[in-house]
């Protein structure tokens, strides 16, 4: 089941359980579209995977399945960003099932 983060990992924007906005990679990793289709130009910074819209759970299962609260916040920069600008030319326009 997936956690729901309630955050971008990037810039910590809030991305509630019902928001459209928000978008993961396999791992779970975390952000908005924004981020995703901006900075990160669709490669996670932890992984190199491709970055999806996270599906929106149905209000009633959150009642019994409710989204994580633990905020995950992880700024690209430093060796963040660095590991991230290599992922980016290793991986950018390169169909996810090839990275
Ligand atoms: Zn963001
Ligand atoms: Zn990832």
């Amino acid at each position: 089941m997936l956690a729901l983060r309630p955050n971008c990992e990037c810039c910590d924007r809030d991305l509630p359980a019902d928001s459209l906005d928000a978008m993961m990679c396999t791992f779970e990793c975390t952000f908005c579209s924004a981020c995703a289709t901006g900075v990160l130009q669709n490669v996670c910074p932890n992984c190199g995977g491709e970055l999806v819209r996270r599906p929106v759970r149905p209000a009633e299962k959150r009642l019994t399945y409710p989204a994580s609260a633990e905020r995950v916040f992880k700024p690209l920069t430093g060796e963040r960003m660095k590991k991230h600008a290599d992922y980016v030319e290793r991986y950018r326009g390169v169909d996810p099932a090839k990275r």
